[in-house]
């Protein structure tokens, strides 16, 4: 049974912990970073992350911890 529409199986993507958590318990869907509906059930590690889903995580600053100052160097 293949739709066409198979991407978002082939990668990992990136959701909020919490979520993926309760996903895990009841198996609902949850909607990734990208937006696409995903249900994380399986072994997240087997699959390349999902460009999308990278690209706006790392636009968030990595956590969104950004007091950091990571990129910008020293204070
Ligand atoms: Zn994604």
């Amino acid at each position: 049974m293949s739709h066409g529409d198979g991407d978002h199986e082939r990668y990992a993507h990136y959701v909020q912990k919490d979520k993926i958590m309760a996903s895990a318990l009841d198996g609902t869907p949850v909607v990734a970073l990208c937006g696409k509906v995903w249900v994380p059930g399986r072994d997240p590690k087997k699959y390349p992350v999902c460009p999308m889903c990278k690209e706006i995580y790392e636009s968030m600053g990595a956590g969104g911890d950004k007091d950091k100052g990571g990129k910008d160097g020293k204070k």
